[in-house]
């Protein structure tokens, strides 16, 4: 099972396509070492994210509290404070670090509303391969603003030895906002189709199948149903900051329980855990987040080894990128059938003096995410 704990609330970026930035959370109230303590060995890949991370002074306690209970601890990071990685990458080389990146240093700095981000986290990363990092990279969210640089940026990465995680827009109640929708669908969903060829050509089997990753994106952005279904609650969970446990980081209706209060054993067993459950199988929303795609695309018998649908494509699609044959996407993907959406226009908040709002005193679900409805499809 994987497992993301969303360690804080607070930001130092201010995104166009997430609020969590505007709506912190006070440090006292941020779920606890003794209460992450509480979670047992064996997860697969273990993500600490936020907000951002680096802003909780425990970040290296933390680490060292989780690292020995998965296969593959990561860190998300926004890139701002590169430093305080150094640490914990010299104690841990092989922890999994990804910095957001938008694009090109105008796009990029526009986009996550961060004065000089883009350097910043270019430089951070070469800074934590100097400590000895393993596993370094960068995440971009795939958006009308920057799809024409989506090569671009996966052609830097390869060049400087890092990796690439692409996810793209939608609505969670992580991100306080439910209005996250592309202008252009379509354009957006065929510039994809270069990145996927790209990771098709590369000697790495792990882009092969991010290939297929971006193409379950294709999908999600035309608004189709996903790939393969969902195994939210099952084969993958969230923690929020107030120890609260969700099966997605998408829907405010699935809970599962309280860390705090309750062990891992009873929230997985738990009434409320089952009832989730039954709801993911009928989900009708088609996010195909890295975590949901990628718990989807394994294989339940050998979670090691991928499902018999994306393993062929690759193969199938991989052989033709080697011959020099290009793919034909349309066999694949239907771009008659384009869901219409709703025109809400992003704005940057680069250099706007917008503040945070420090809302005290909340105590239930519904306090913290007074939205309720986060639609994707
Ligand atoms: S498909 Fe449904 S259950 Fe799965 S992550 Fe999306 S909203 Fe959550």
């Amino acid at each position: 099972m994987d497992l993301t704990v969303i360690s804080t609330f607070r930001c130092n970026s201010k995104c166009q396509m997430c609020y969590i930035w505007q709506n912190p959370t006070e440090p006292k109230e941020e779920v606890s070492l003794a209460t992450l303590s509480k979670l047992p060995s064996g997860f697969d890949n273990l993500n600490v994210s936020g907000g951002e991370p680096t802003l909780r002074k425990d970040l290296g306690e933390m680490i060292d509290l989780l690292y020995p209970k998965a296969r593959v601890t990561e860190i998300s990071s926004n890139g701002l404070h590169p430093e305080r990685l150094v640490p914990i990458i010299k104690k841990h080389p092989n922890i999994k670090v990804r910095f957001s990146l938008e694009g090109d240093q105008e796009t990029s700095d526009r986009i996550r509303g961060e004065k000089d981000g883009y350097n910043t986290k270019i430089a951070g990363l070469r800074m934590l391969r100097e400590a000895g990092g393993t596993d370094l990279g960068f995440a971009m969210v795939i958006q009308d603003e920057n799809v024409d640089q989506l090569v671009n940026v996966y052609e830097f990465a390869r060049k400087e030895g890092f990796e690439l995680a692409t996810s793209t827009l939608h609505n969670a109640w992580q991100f306080y906002k439910n209005d996250n929708y592309f202008y252009d669908r379509k354009a957006v969903a065929r510039k994809v189709e270069g990145l996927i060829s790209a990771l098709l050509r590369s000697p790495k089997p792990k882009n092969w199948f991010r290939a297929y990753l971006n193409l379950g994106l294709i999908e999600k952005i035309l608004g189709h149903d996903r790939l393969i279904p969902c195994s939210a609650g099952r084969d993958f969970a969230f923690i929020d900051p107030w120890s609260d446990v969700w099966a997605c980081n998408v829907r405010s209706d699935l809970p599962m329980g309280n860390l705090a209060r309750e062990s891992w054993n009873e929230i997985m067993n738990s009434e409320a855990a089952q009832q989730t459950r039954k709801k993911v199988a009928s989900c009708g929303q088609n996010c195909w987040m890295v975590t949901t795609a990628r718990t989807a695309m394994r294989s339940n018998l050998v979670p090691q080894l991928p499902k018999g649908e994306p393993l062929l494509w690759v193969i199938k699609n991989k052989l033709k990128v080697s011959i020099g044959k290009s793919i034909c996407f349309d066999s694949y993907i239907d771009y008659s059938d384009v869901r219409p959406s709703p025109h809400v226009e992003r704005t940057s908040f680069l250099n706007k003096n917008v503040k945070a709002r420090l809302v005290k005193g909340r105590i239930t679900p519904d306090e913290h995410y007074p939205l309720r409805t986060f639609m994707n499809n």
